[in-house]
Protein backbone atom coordinates (compact mmCIF):
# COMPACT_ATOMS: atom_id res chain seq x y z
CA UNK A 1 0.00 0.00 0.00
CA UNK A 2 0.92 3.40 -0.22
CA UNK A 3 3.66 3.97 2.07
CA UNK A 4 2.76 7.69 3.19
CA UNK A 5 1.41 6.95 6.82
CA UNK A 6 2.37 3.21 6.99
CA UNK A 7 6.33 3.48 7.91
CA UNK A 8 7.58 4.75 10.89
CA UNK A 9 8.55 8.25 11.06
CA UNK A 10 12.69 8.87 12.18
CA UNK A 11 13.04 10.91 15.10
CA UNK A 12 16.68 11.67 14.75
CA UNK A 13 18.71 14.84 13.77
CA UNK A 14 20.38 12.95 10.96
CA UNK A 15 17.00 12.24 8.69
CA UNK A 16 16.92 8.26 8.49
CA UNK A 17 15.22 7.55 4.70
CA UNK A 18 12.27 5.79 4.44
CA UNK A 19 9.90 4.65 1.48
CA UNK A 20 7.65 7.70 2.63
CA UNK A 21 10.33 9.83 1.29
CA UNK A 22 10.60 8.21 -2.32
CA UNK A 23 6.83 8.45 -2.53
CA UNK A 24 6.36 12.13 -1.70
CA UNK A 25 9.88 12.83 -3.26
CA UNK A 26 7.65 11.70 -6.57
CA UNK A 27 4.78 13.95 -6.03
CA UNK A 28 6.99 17.09 -5.00
CA UNK A 29 10.75 17.09 -3.75
CA UNK A 30 9.68 20.28 -1.65
CA UNK A 31 7.05 17.94 0.69
CA UNK A 32 9.88 16.20 1.80
CA UNK A 33 11.86 19.09 2.69
CA UNK A 34 8.88 20.65 4.92
CA UNK A 35 7.97 16.71 6.40
CA UNK A 36 11.72 16.93 7.76
CA UNK A 37 12.03 20.85 8.55
CA UNK A 38 9.28 22.27 8.97
CA UNK A 39 7.29 23.12 11.92
CA UNK A 40 4.64 20.31 11.82
CA UNK A 41 2.00 22.73 13.41
CA UNK A 42 1.74 24.55 10.17
CA UNK A 43 0.66 21.14 8.48
CA UNK A 44 -2.91 21.25 7.35
CA UNK A 45 -5.29 18.27 8.57
CA UNK A 46 -5.29 15.68 6.00
CA UNK A 47 -7.27 16.10 2.71
CA UNK A 48 -9.88 14.08 2.10
CA UNK A 49 -7.79 12.39 -0.89
CA UNK A 50 -5.03 11.55 1.72
CA UNK A 51 -7.69 9.67 3.83
CA UNK A 52 -9.51 8.28 1.07
CA UNK A 53 -6.61 6.84 -0.61
CA UNK A 54 -5.24 5.55 3.22
CA UNK A 55 -8.60 3.66 3.50
CA UNK A 56 -8.85 2.65 0.01
CA UNK A 57 -5.13 1.05 1.13
CA UNK A 58 -6.59 -0.48 3.91
CA UNK A 59 -9.22 -1.95 2.28
CA UNK A 60 -7.39 -3.47 -0.38
CA UNK A 61 -4.62 -5.02 2.00
CA UNK A 62 -7.70 -7.27 3.55
CA UNK A 63 -9.27 -7.86 0.26
CA UNK A 64 -6.02 -9.14 -1.39
CA UNK A 65 -4.83 -10.96 1.53
CA UNK A 66 -8.23 -12.54 1.60
CA UNK A 67 -9.25 -12.94 -2.22
CA UNK A 68 -5.44 -14.65 -2.65
CA UNK A 69 -5.83 -17.15 0.73
CA UNK A 70 -2.71 -15.39 1.67
CA UNK A 71 -0.93 -17.01 5.16
CA UNK A 72 1.38 -14.71 6.44
CA UNK A 73 2.60 -14.60 9.99
CA UNK A 74 1.87 -10.71 11.49
CA UNK A 75 4.02 -8.78 12.78
CA UNK A 76 2.92 -7.29 15.75
CA UNK A 77 4.46 -4.45 17.66
CA UNK A 78 5.15 -1.49 19.68
CA UNK A 79 8.61 0.06 19.08
CA UNK A 80 10.50 -0.04 16.08
CA UNK A 81 12.96 -2.11 17.48
CA UNK A 82 10.95 -4.52 19.00
CA UNK A 83 8.93 -4.83 15.82
CA UNK A 84 12.46 -5.29 13.53
CA UNK A 85 13.68 -8.09 15.91
CA UNK A 86 10.70 -9.86 15.88
CA UNK A 87 10.60 -9.49 11.99
CA UNK A 88 14.16 -10.96 12.17
CA UNK A 89 13.09 -13.79 14.35
CA UNK A 90 10.67 -14.90 11.76
CA UNK A 91 13.10 -14.46 8.76
CA UNK A 92 15.33 -16.84 11.18
CA UNK A 93 12.43 -18.93 11.22
CA UNK A 94 11.83 -19.24 7.90
CA UNK A 95 8.09 -17.66 7.81
CA UNK A 96 6.59 -18.85 4.17
CA UNK A 97 5.46 -15.22 4.07
CA UNK A 98 5.48 -12.23 6.90
CA UNK A 99 3.02 -9.22 7.04
CA UNK A 100 4.05 -6.12 7.84
CA UNK A 101 7.82 -6.37 8.73
CA UNK A 102 9.90 -4.09 9.91
CA UNK A 103 13.35 -3.39 8.29
CA UNK A 104 16.16 -1.40 9.12
CA UNK A 105 19.59 -0.08 8.49
CA UNK A 106 22.04 2.38 10.10
CA UNK A 107 20.34 5.18 7.49
CA UNK A 108 17.21 3.32 6.68
CA UNK A 109 13.64 2.16 7.59
CA UNK A 110 11.03 0.54 6.01
CA UNK A 111 7.83 -1.48 6.30
CA UNK A 112 6.65 -3.57 3.31
CA UNK A 113 3.47 -4.82 3.41
CA UNK A 114 4.65 -8.81 2.38
CA UNK A 115 8.11 -10.75 2.52
CA UNK A 116 7.79 -13.99 0.65
CA UNK A 117 10.40 -16.45 1.22
CA UNK A 118 12.37 -17.67 -1.65
CA UNK A 119 15.16 -20.80 -2.03
CA UNK A 120 18.76 -19.35 -2.17
CA UNK A 121 21.67 -18.77 0.18
CA UNK A 122 21.74 -16.13 2.46
CA UNK A 123 23.12 -15.17 5.95
CA UNK A 124 19.23 -16.67 7.26
CA UNK A 125 20.30 -20.52 5.78
CA UNK A 126 19.27 -22.13 2.60
CA UNK A 127 16.37 -18.96 1.51
CA UNK A 128 16.43 -15.28 1.58
CA UNK A 129 13.17 -12.94 1.21
CA UNK A 130 11.88 -10.78 -1.74
CA UNK A 131 9.34 -7.68 -0.91
CA UNK A 132 5.87 -7.93 -2.33
CA UNK A 133 3.64 -5.28 -1.80
CA UNK A 134 -0.37 -4.96 -1.72
CA UNK A 135 -1.67 -1.90 -4.15
CA UNK A 136 -5.17 -0.71 -4.35
CA UNK A 137 -4.39 0.88 -8.32
CA UNK A 138 -2.95 -0.77 -11.46
CA UNK A 139 1.20 -2.31 -11.24
CA UNK A 140 1.12 -0.63 -14.75
CA UNK A 141 1.68 3.13 -16.08
CA UNK A 142 1.02 2.05 -19.41
CA UNK A 143 -0.39 -1.48 -19.74
CA UNK A 144 -0.21 -1.83 -23.21
CA UNK A 145 3.74 -1.32 -23.53
CA UNK A 146 3.99 -2.86 -20.70
CA UNK A 147 5.20 -0.18 -18.68
CA UNK A 148 5.21 -0.41 -15.29
CA UNK A 149 5.01 2.05 -12.21
CA UNK A 150 8.35 3.31 -11.63
CA UNK A 151 7.02 4.82 -8.15
CA UNK A 152 6.29 1.10 -7.10
CA UNK A 153 9.20 -0.26 -8.66
CA UNK A 154 11.56 2.72 -6.46
CA UNK A 155 9.84 1.23 -3.15
CA UNK A 156 10.54 -2.21 -3.96
CA UNK A 157 14.07 -1.18 -4.71
CA UNK A 158 14.40 0.67 -1.00
CA UNK A 159 13.47 -2.67 0.53
CA UNK A 160 15.82 -4.81 -1.33
CA UNK A 161 18.05 -2.57 0.00
CA UNK A 162 16.93 -3.25 3.70
CA UNK A 163 16.55 -6.70 3.15
CA UNK A 164 20.13 -7.20 2.12
CA UNK A 165 21.24 -5.21 5.30
CA UNK A 166 19.34 -7.82 7.26
CA UNK A 167 19.99 -11.19 5.13
CA UNK A 168 23.09 -10.08 3.14
CA UNK A 169 21.37 -11.13 -0.41
CA UNK A 170 19.68 -7.61 -2.11
CA UNK A 171 16.83 -9.62 -3.68
CA UNK A 172 16.64 -9.13 -8.04
CA UNK A 173 13.10 -9.14 -7.87
CA UNK A 174 10.13 -7.68 -6.12
CA UNK A 175 6.10 -8.08 -6.80
CA UNK A 176 3.13 -5.99 -6.54
CA UNK A 177 -0.62 -7.88 -6.49
CA UNK A 178 -2.16 -4.31 -7.37
CA UNK A 179 -6.13 -3.52 -7.78
CA UNK A 180 -7.08 -6.59 -9.54
CA UNK A 181 -5.59 -9.06 -7.18
CA UNK A 182 -2.72 -9.95 -10.37
CA UNK A 183 0.88 -10.42 -9.17
CA UNK A 184 2.66 -8.52 -11.40
CA UNK A 185 7.26 -9.01 -11.09
CA UNK A 186 8.94 -6.26 -11.53
CA UNK A 187 13.15 -6.72 -12.31
CA UNK A 188 14.46 -4.38 -9.95
CA UNK A 189 17.45 -4.31 -11.97
CA UNK A 190 16.22 -2.57 -15.06
CA UNK A 191 15.17 0.40 -12.05
CA UNK A 192 18.70 0.34 -10.73
CA UNK A 193 20.07 3.96 -12.74
CA UNK A 194 16.76 5.69 -11.47
CA UNK A 195 16.71 4.45 -7.87
CA UNK A 196 20.51 5.73 -7.40
CA UNK A 197 19.59 8.86 -8.56
CA UNK A 198 16.57 9.64 -6.90
CA UNK A 199 18.11 8.73 -3.59
CA UNK A 200 20.91 10.97 -4.31
CA UNK A 201 18.57 13.79 -4.92
CA UNK A 202 16.59 13.26 -1.94
CA UNK A 203 20.36 13.17 0.18
CA UNK A 204 20.64 16.38 -1.46
CA UNK A 205 17.70 17.92 0.12
CA UNK A 206 17.26 16.20 3.73
CA UNK A 207 21.48 17.11 3.65
CA UNK A 208 20.06 20.90 2.94
CA UNK A 209 22.91 20.85 -0.27
CA UNK A 210 20.00 21.90 -2.75
CA UNK A 211 17.77 25.04 -2.72
CA UNK A 212 13.86 23.51 -2.21
CA UNK A 213 11.12 26.29 -2.52
CA UNK A 214 7.12 25.27 -3.48
CA UNK A 215 6.45 24.98 -6.92
CA UNK A 216 2.33 25.33 -6.31
CA UNK A 217 0.66 22.71 -8.70
CA UNK A 218 -2.54 20.45 -8.97
CA UNK A 219 -0.93 17.93 -6.19
CA UNK A 220 -0.80 20.73 -3.50
CA UNK A 221 -4.85 20.68 -3.31
CA UNK A 222 -4.43 17.09 -1.87
CA UNK A 223 -1.11 17.99 0.14
CA UNK A 224 -0.29 18.44 3.81
CA UNK A 225 1.64 21.80 3.29
CA UNK A 226 -1.06 23.78 0.67
CA UNK A 227 -1.77 26.12 2.76
CA UNK A 228 2.09 26.69 4.26
CA UNK A 229 3.16 26.70 0.32
CA UNK A 230 0.31 28.89 -1.39
CA UNK A 231 0.68 31.72 1.77
CA UNK A 232 4.12 31.28 1.07
CA UNK A 233 3.41 31.72 -3.07
CA UNK A 234 1.01 34.43 -2.23
CA UNK A 235 3.21 36.59 0.00
CA UNK A 236 6.31 36.88 -2.34
CA UNK A 237 3.83 36.55 -5.66
CA UNK A 238 5.48 33.56 -6.87
CA UNK A 239 5.23 33.16 -10.95
CA UNK A 240 4.47 29.05 -9.57
CA UNK A 241 0.40 30.49 -8.89
CA UNK A 242 0.20 31.16 -12.15
CA UNK A 243 -2.03 28.08 -14.26
CA UNK A 244 0.48 26.03 -16.06
CA UNK A 245 3.52 27.97 -15.27
CA UNK A 246 5.93 25.42 -13.54
CA UNK A 247 9.21 25.44 -11.75
CA UNK A 248 11.10 24.97 -14.74
CA UNK A 249 9.43 27.77 -16.54
CA UNK A 250 9.35 29.98 -12.98
CA UNK A 251 13.72 29.32 -12.98
CA UNK A 252 13.52 30.31 -17.03
CA UNK A 253 11.81 33.70 -16.10
CA UNK A 254 13.71 34.03 -12.63
CA UNK A 255 16.68 33.95 -15.28
CA UNK A 256 15.63 36.62 -17.65
CA UNK A 257 14.74 38.97 -14.35
CA UNK A 258 11.13 38.31 -13.79
CA UNK A 259 10.79 37.18 -10.68
CA UNK A 260 6.89 37.73 -9.85
CA UNK A 261 3.36 38.15 -11.31
CA UNK A 262 3.76 41.69 -11.14
CA UNK A 263 6.73 41.78 -13.18
CA UNK A 264 5.39 39.40 -15.80
CA UNK A 265 2.16 41.50 -16.10
CA UNK A 266 3.75 44.60 -16.34
CA UNK A 267 5.11 42.70 -19.86
CA UNK A 268 1.63 43.02 -21.08
CA UNK A 269 2.11 47.33 -21.57
CA UNK A 270 6.32 46.80 -22.41
CA UNK A 271 7.35 47.64 -25.90
CA UNK A 272 10.44 45.50 -25.47
CA UNK A 273 9.11 41.98 -24.35
CA UNK A 274 12.42 39.85 -23.83
CA UNK A 275 12.69 36.38 -24.71
CA UNK A 276 13.26 33.54 -22.33
CA UNK A 277 14.54 29.83 -22.60
CA UNK A 278 11.87 26.82 -23.20
CA UNK A 279 9.41 29.34 -23.68
CA UNK A 280 7.78 30.65 -26.79
CA UNK A 281 6.36 33.75 -27.83
CA UNK A 282 2.89 32.38 -27.66
CA UNK A 283 3.24 30.77 -24.33
CA UNK A 284 4.91 33.73 -22.77
CA UNK A 285 1.77 35.89 -24.15
CA UNK A 286 -0.81 33.25 -22.54
CA UNK A 287 1.32 33.65 -19.29
CA UNK A 288 1.73 37.70 -19.29
CA UNK A 289 -2.12 37.55 -19.94
CA UNK A 290 -2.69 35.30 -17.00
CA UNK A 291 -0.36 37.10 -14.98
CA UNK A 292 -2.63 40.49 -15.79
CA UNK A 293 -5.29 38.71 -14.82
CA UNK A 294 -4.08 37.48 -11.57
CA UNK A 295 -3.38 41.25 -10.75
CA UNK A 296 -6.89 42.32 -11.98
CA UNK A 297 -8.89 39.68 -9.95
CA UNK A 298 -11.55 39.38 -12.36
CA UNK A 299 -12.04 36.77 -14.90
CA UNK A 300 -11.23 37.31 -18.73
CA UNK A 301 -12.97 35.99 -21.35
CA UNK A 302 -10.72 35.86 -24.53
CA UNK A 303 -12.93 35.03 -27.65
CA UNK A 304 -16.64 34.56 -27.71
CA UNK A 305 -18.57 31.01 -26.78
CA UNK A 306 -21.63 30.08 -28.51
CA UNK A 307 -24.22 27.71 -26.82
CA UNK A 308 -27.45 25.63 -28.19
CA UNK A 309 -30.95 27.29 -27.70
CA UNK A 310 -33.51 24.72 -26.41
CA UNK A 311 -36.11 24.09 -24.53
CA UNK A 312 -34.79 22.74 -22.05
CA UNK A 313 -31.17 23.12 -20.53
CA UNK A 314 -29.29 20.26 -17.94
CA UNK A 315 -27.08 20.86 -15.51
CA UNK A 316 -25.44 17.41 -14.77
CA UNK A 317 -23.45 16.29 -12.16
CA UNK A 318 -22.65 12.38 -10.69
CA UNK A 319 -21.33 11.71 -7.33
CA UNK A 320 -19.11 8.85 -6.86
CA UNK A 321 -17.58 6.76 -3.75
CA UNK A 322 -14.00 5.48 -5.50
CA UNK A 323 -13.32 2.79 -2.66
CA UNK A 324 -16.15 0.49 -3.55
CA UNK A 325 -15.76 1.96 -6.97
CA UNK A 326 -19.55 3.21 -7.57
CA UNK A 327 -21.64 5.82 -8.93
CA UNK A 328 -24.25 6.90 -5.81
CA UNK A 329 -25.95 10.08 -7.25
CA UNK A 330 -27.11 11.13 -10.52
CA UNK A 331 -27.77 15.06 -9.79
CA UNK A 332 -29.41 17.43 -12.32
CA UNK A 333 -30.82 21.22 -12.50
CA UNK A 334 -33.21 20.89 -14.94
CA UNK A 335 -33.72 24.55 -16.36
CA UNK A 336 -37.25 25.18 -18.58
CA UNK A 337 -38.02 28.70 -19.55
CA UNK A 338 -35.86 30.34 -16.20
CA UNK A 339 -37.48 27.89 -13.62
CA UNK A 340 -35.01 25.62 -12.14
CA UNK A 341 -35.59 22.04 -10.28
CA UNK A 342 -33.17 19.86 -9.36
CA UNK A 343 -33.32 15.73 -9.07
CA UNK A 344 -31.36 13.78 -7.72
CA UNK A 345 -30.91 10.25 -8.60
CA UNK A 346 -29.57 8.22 -5.32
CA UNK A 347 -28.49 5.22 -4.58
CA UNK A 348 -29.54 4.46 -0.57
CA UNK A 349 -27.31 1.58 -0.57
CA UNK A 350 -24.07 0.52 -2.97
CA UNK A 351 -26.83 -2.20 -4.26
CA UNK A 352 -29.33 0.17 -5.16
CA UNK A 353 -26.53 1.74 -7.57
CA UNK A 354 -28.27 0.16 -10.82
CA UNK A 355 -31.68 1.32 -9.45
CA UNK A 356 -30.64 4.85 -9.36
CA UNK A 357 -28.90 4.14 -12.91
CA UNK A 358 -32.43 3.04 -14.57
CA UNK A 359 -34.33 5.46 -12.47
CA UNK A 360 -31.81 8.50 -14.24
CA UNK A 361 -32.01 6.95 -17.73
CA UNK A 362 -36.16 6.44 -17.29
CA UNK A 363 -36.16 10.44 -16.87
CA UNK A 364 -34.02 11.37 -19.36
CA UNK A 365 -36.08 9.24 -22.09
CA UNK A 366 -38.72 11.51 -21.60
CA UNK A 367 -37.22 14.77 -22.50
CA UNK A 368 -36.72 16.24 -25.75
CA UNK A 369 -35.13 19.36 -27.39
CA UNK A 370 -32.62 19.43 -24.46
CA UNK A 371 -28.63 20.09 -23.99
CA UNK A 372 -27.00 18.77 -21.34
CA UNK A 373 -23.67 20.87 -19.54
CA UNK A 374 -21.33 18.96 -17.82
CA UNK A 375 -17.90 20.42 -16.13
CA UNK A 376 -14.96 18.06 -16.95
CA UNK A 377 -14.65 14.48 -18.53
CA UNK A 378 -15.27 12.74 -15.59
CA UNK A 379 -18.90 12.43 -16.19
CA UNK A 380 -18.47 10.82 -19.46
CA UNK A 381 -16.08 8.82 -18.78
CA UNK A 382 -18.09 6.69 -15.97
CA UNK A 383 -20.63 6.61 -17.49
CA UNK A 384 -19.46 5.07 -20.12
CA UNK A 385 -18.11 2.83 -17.52
CA UNK A 386 -21.34 2.21 -16.01
CA UNK A 387 -22.91 1.64 -19.85
CA UNK A 388 -21.11 -1.29 -19.80
CA UNK A 389 -21.98 -2.84 -16.19
CA UNK A 390 -25.54 -1.75 -16.53
CA UNK A 391 -26.68 -1.72 -20.37
CA UNK A 392 -29.05 0.94 -21.38
CA UNK A 393 -30.58 2.23 -23.89
CA UNK A 394 -27.56 3.22 -26.81
CA UNK A 395 -29.51 5.42 -28.73
CA UNK A 396 -30.69 7.53 -25.29
CA UNK A 397 -27.06 7.48 -24.13
CA UNK A 398 -25.44 8.51 -27.69
CA UNK A 399 -28.05 11.40 -27.71
CA UNK A 400 -27.23 12.26 -23.78
CA UNK A 401 -23.26 13.23 -24.98
CA UNK A 402 -24.25 14.65 -28.33
CA UNK A 403 -26.71 17.08 -26.81
CA UNK A 404 -23.77 18.11 -24.07
CA UNK A 405 -20.99 20.40 -23.46
CA UNK A 406 -18.54 20.49 -21.35
CA UNK A 407 -18.21 23.57 -19.26
CA UNK A 408 -14.46 22.94 -18.43
CA UNK A 409 -13.28 22.47 -21.91
CA UNK A 410 -14.83 25.98 -22.69
CA UNK A 411 -13.27 27.35 -19.78
CA UNK A 412 -9.71 26.32 -20.03
CA UNK A 413 -9.41 27.28 -23.61
CA UNK A 414 -11.68 30.36 -23.65
CA UNK A 415 -11.01 32.34 -20.05
CA UNK A 416 -8.58 33.48 -17.73
CA UNK A 417 -9.26 33.21 -14.05
CA UNK A 418 -7.30 35.05 -11.43
CA UNK A 419 -6.86 31.41 -9.70
CA UNK A 420 -4.33 28.63 -9.82
CA UNK A 421 -7.30 26.14 -9.94
CA UNK A 422 -10.07 26.21 -12.40
CA UNK A 423 -12.11 24.21 -10.59
CA UNK A 424 -16.17 24.68 -10.41
CA UNK A 425 -15.87 25.79 -6.92
CA UNK A 426 -13.10 28.32 -7.55
CA UNK A 427 -14.44 29.54 -10.94
CA UNK A 428 -17.88 30.08 -9.92
CA UNK A 429 -16.62 31.70 -6.92
CA UNK A 430 -15.49 34.30 -9.06
CA UNK A 431 -18.82 35.00 -10.34
CA UNK A 432 -20.15 35.13 -6.55
CA UNK A 433 -21.75 31.50 -6.28
CA UNK A 434 -20.85 29.95 -2.59
CA UNK A 435 -21.51 26.98 -1.50
CA UNK A 436 -23.25 26.28 1.68
CA UNK A 437 -20.22 24.18 2.92
CA UNK A 438 -16.78 26.06 3.73
CA UNK A 439 -14.70 23.48 1.96
CA UNK A 440 -16.66 21.54 -0.58
CA UNK A 441 -15.47 18.62 -2.36
CA UNK A 442 -16.40 15.40 -4.20
CA UNK A 443 -14.20 13.04 -1.82
CA UNK A 444 -15.72 14.85 0.89
CA UNK A 445 -19.12 13.88 -0.17
CA UNK A 446 -17.48 10.36 -0.39
CA UNK A 447 -17.15 10.30 2.86
CA UNK A 448 -20.17 11.55 3.86
CA UNK A 449 -22.08 8.66 1.62
CA UNK A 450 -19.45 6.17 3.49
CA UNK A 451 -20.81 6.86 6.84
CA UNK A 452 -24.83 7.34 5.26
CA UNK A 453 -24.52 3.63 4.04
CA UNK A 454 -23.23 2.22 7.23
CA UNK A 455 -25.99 3.91 9.00
CA UNK A 456 -28.29 5.43 7.25
CA UNK A 457 -31.13 6.27 10.29
CA UNK A 458 -28.32 7.53 12.41
CA UNK A 459 -26.66 9.56 9.54
CA UNK A 460 -29.93 11.04 7.52
CA UNK A 461 -28.73 14.27 7.36
CA UNK A 462 -25.71 13.51 5.59
CA UNK A 463 -27.80 11.77 2.60
CA UNK A 464 -29.39 16.01 2.33
CA UNK A 465 -26.04 17.62 2.70
CA UNK A 466 -24.80 15.20 -0.12
CA UNK A 467 -28.04 15.78 -2.02
CA UNK A 468 -27.39 19.57 -1.36
CA UNK A 469 -23.80 19.87 -2.72
CA UNK A 470 -24.98 18.18 -5.67
CA UNK A 471 -27.56 20.84 -6.16
CA UNK A 472 -24.83 23.31 -5.74
CA UNK A 473 -22.23 22.30 -8.32
CA UNK A 474 -25.22 22.36 -10.96
CA UNK A 475 -26.00 25.44 -9.80
CA UNK A 476 -22.69 26.84 -9.78
CA UNK A 477 -22.68 25.47 -13.47
CA UNK A 478 -25.59 27.57 -14.30
CA UNK A 479 -23.53 30.78 -12.97
CA UNK A 480 -20.84 30.01 -15.20
CA UNK A 481 -22.80 29.49 -18.23
CA UNK A 482 -24.48 32.68 -18.10
CA UNK A 483 -21.54 34.64 -17.53
CA UNK A 484 -20.01 33.34 -20.45
CA UNK A 485 -22.88 33.98 -22.39
CA UNK A 486 -23.29 37.50 -21.14
CA UNK A 487 -19.79 38.12 -21.62
CA UNK A 488 -19.93 36.71 -24.88
CA UNK A 489 -22.52 39.48 -25.90
CA UNK A 490 -20.83 41.88 -24.86
CA UNK A 491 -17.46 40.99 -26.63
CA UNK A 492 -19.41 40.57 -29.98
CA UNK A 493 -21.45 43.73 -29.15
CA UNK A 494 -18.21 45.64 -28.71
CA UNK A 495 -16.98 43.55 -31.98
CA UNK A 496 -13.43 43.34 -29.94
CA UNK A 497 -11.55 40.18 -29.43
CA UNK A 498 -8.53 39.81 -26.74
CA UNK A 499 -5.70 38.80 -29.07
CA UNK A 500 -3.81 35.65 -29.19
S1 LIG B 1 1.76 22.08 -1.04
FE1 LIG B 1 2.52 21.76 -3.11
S2 LIG B 1 4.52 22.72 -3.17
FE2 LIG B 1 3.97 22.47 -1.05
S3 LIG B 1 4.89 20.55 -0.46
FE3 LIG B 1 2.82 20.11 -1.04
S4 LIG B 1 2.88 19.56 -3.19
FE4 LIG B 1 4.84 20.58 -2.69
Amino acid sequence: MSPTRKSPKPKSPTPILTATHIYNFLICPHRIYLDEFADPKLMDEESDFEKLLWERGMLHEEAALEELGLKAATVEWTTFEEGAKETLRLMKAGEKMIYQGLLSSPHMRGSPDLLKRVRGKSRLGSHYYVPLELKSGSAYENEDNGTLKLRYALQLSFYADLLEHVQGVRPTEGSVIDGDFRTVEFDLEDFRDDYKEILSEIGAILGKKTRSEPEICGTCGGCHWRSHCIGWAKQVDDLTLIRYLNGTKRDALRGGGIRTIAELAALETSNDVPSFEGISAGKLRHFVRRAAVMKSGKPLLVRPVEFPAVAVELFFDIETEPLEGICYLYGVVERRRGKQRYLGFFADSPEDEKKAWKEFWKYLSGLSDYHMYHYSSYEKTELAKLAEKYPCNKRLFEEFFENSTDLYRQVDRHTEWPSHSYSIKWVSKFLGFRYSDAEPGGLKAARWYMAYVADPSANATLKEKILEYNKEDCEAMIVLKDWLEKESAKIRRQGKLVLE
